[in-house]
């Protein structure tokens, strides 16, 4: 099948769009534009989707809910699954009718003639893909930051940056990569792999592999960049044919040397102390950004300015306020074991402590990774949602006191008072929001004003 959309009449050719979120509507409106027959399709009703709805029927989509049908792919040609959509149905209709499944990621790429970097992993993507983006745009060039996080791919096609001079720096998830074929990165980096998703994927070898896709069709001219040390994501970029390079350790491009990032070539020199953001997994990510945008030629200058203006994207242990001598830090963005971890080790072990609230909805796995860290600076725990009385069995050996709450309020009112003074409450929950919450950012917005909230509340007392 002929896979070069761009060049393609599209006008007989009709798509199916599985899953309206944010990324199958910018499926949709591209699709449309390109002048494709679009049939778009959510469970959610007509009601439901509300003005998404009438804004894409408005486009000439033939709009679908319900329960998914074979009519639905009758006469179809290419099918565009969205992420969140649990593909195996779809995938059966579609087999059906030997329609293509693709994903929105997928489907964009190959309208766009720039150079495209991947950044995927299971914690950091989100921060390197705006570090590198801020670098970038210090530059000349048109270039576009999104994918997973922010503007979907689709809305980059037939902007400056989509065209041969552009780069296009991509943030892109597991669970886009599951559907991509010939997307192809010029850079692709695979910041780690740790337990995430277990609830949607066999086993750990799954969403590994998942990952490990983003370095499939890269060729011989195109970099794979993976921690230095890190054998099993060395292994993974070693699948594909591109030369495989690294961040942060000995043979980086961008190592960490005593207190500074440095370049292979020593142009590059930026004291720690200096970069917008601190903690080690900080640093980690801003040699990844900095290796790659070496790689892609921008001046040392840019990449030096913009990583000691980065300050940190929200709800990424981001400071909301102090009461009564205690800090109250915002990680809501820690949606899984490994980045719990990775703040809890952001800690030093001196007499300022840590009561860690934790817990939503879990996602199968161990949080055995948080003992360690959590015996060395824990003050106390706090459990919330789903997943409490397993944290609770899983971190029973910290021997820390630990609690639980009903809600994000009480949690914080019981942080409060189990911390003293100079300690940390930290929301570093290593669980998904959707039991509680509607995104992980009202999670952390539930805990800010619950924190803001204390001003007046003597400890001791809630
Ligand atoms: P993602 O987009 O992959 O979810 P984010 O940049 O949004 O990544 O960060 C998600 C969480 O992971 C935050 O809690 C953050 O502090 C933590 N984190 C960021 N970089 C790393 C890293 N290199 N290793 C472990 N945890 C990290």
């Amino acid at each position: 099948m002929n896979t070069d959309l761009s060049n393609m009449d599209l006008k007989n050719e009709v798509f199916c769009v599985v899953g309206l979120g944010r990324s199958g509507c910018a499926a949709v409106r591209l699709l449309r534009r390109k002048g494709a027959q679009v049939r778009a399709y959510d469970a959610r009703s007509r009601e439901e989707l509300s003005q998404v709805w009438s804004e894409l029927e408005a486009l000439g989509a033939e709009m679908h809910s319900g329960q998914l049908s074979a009519e639905l792919f009758a006469g179809v040609s290419r099918v565009v699954l969205s992420p969140g959509v649990p593909p195996a149905e779809a995938r059966r209709f579609a087999t059906a009718v030997r329609a293509e499944v693709l994903g929105e990621v997928e489907l964009a790429s190959r309208f766009i003639q720039g150079q495209l970097v991947a950044i995927t992993g299971t914690n950091g993507k989100s921060t390197v893909t705006r570090m590198l983006g801020d670098i970038l745009e210090r530059g000349a060039g048109p270039v576009f930051v999104g994918g997973n996080l922010g503007t979907p791919l689709s809305e980059a096609v037939d902007t400056d940056a989509a065209g041969p001079e552009g780069v296009l720096v991509v943030e892109v998830s597991s669970f886009q990569l599951e559907a991509v074929k010939e997307f192809h990165a010029h850079v692709a980096v695979l910041l780690n792999v740790t337990d995430d998703h277990l609830d949607r994927y066999q086993d750990f070898a799954a969403y590994a592999a998942a990952k490990g896709r983003v370095f499939a069709a890269q060729t011989a001219e195109d970099f794979a960049l993976v921690p230095d040390g890190d054998a099993f994501v060395t292994s993974l970029a070693k699948t594909g044919d591109a030369e495989v390079l690294h961040f942060a350790g000995e043979r980086s491009v961008v190592r960490m040397e005593g207190d500074a990032l440095l370049s292979r070539d020593g142009a590059l020199r930026l004291p720690l102390a200096e970069l917008g953001v601190s903690g080690q997994h900080n640093a980690i990510d801003a040699c990844a950004a900095a290796s790659a945008a070496l790689l892609l030629g921008a001046p040392v200058e840019n990449i030096d300015a913009a990583l000691r203006d980065f300050r940190g994207l929200p709800h990424r242990m981001q400071l909301i306020c102090e009461r009564a001598g205690v800090r109250f830090v915002d990680d809501s963005k820690a949606t899984n074991v490994g980045a719990a971890a990775a703040a809890l080790r952001g800690f030093g072990s001196g007499d300022a402590r840590v009561v860690l609230i934790a817990g939503g909805r879990d996602k199968g796995g161990t949080y055995a990774p948080l003992v360690e860290p959590l015996m060395r600076v824990g003050r106390a725990i706090v459990c919330i949602g789903e997943a409490a009385p397993k944290l609770e069995r899983d971190l029973a050996q910290t021997s820390l006191p630990i609690r639980r709450a009903a809600t994000m309020a009480e949690a914080v009112r019981l942080g409060f008072r189990l911390a003293d003074a100079g300690d940390t409450v930290l929301l570093s929950p290593a669980c998904s929001s959707y039991d509680m919450f509607a995104t992980y950012a009202h999670r952390g917005d539930a805990f800010a004003g619950a924190a803001r909230g204390l001003r007046d509340a003597p400890r001791g007392t809630c």
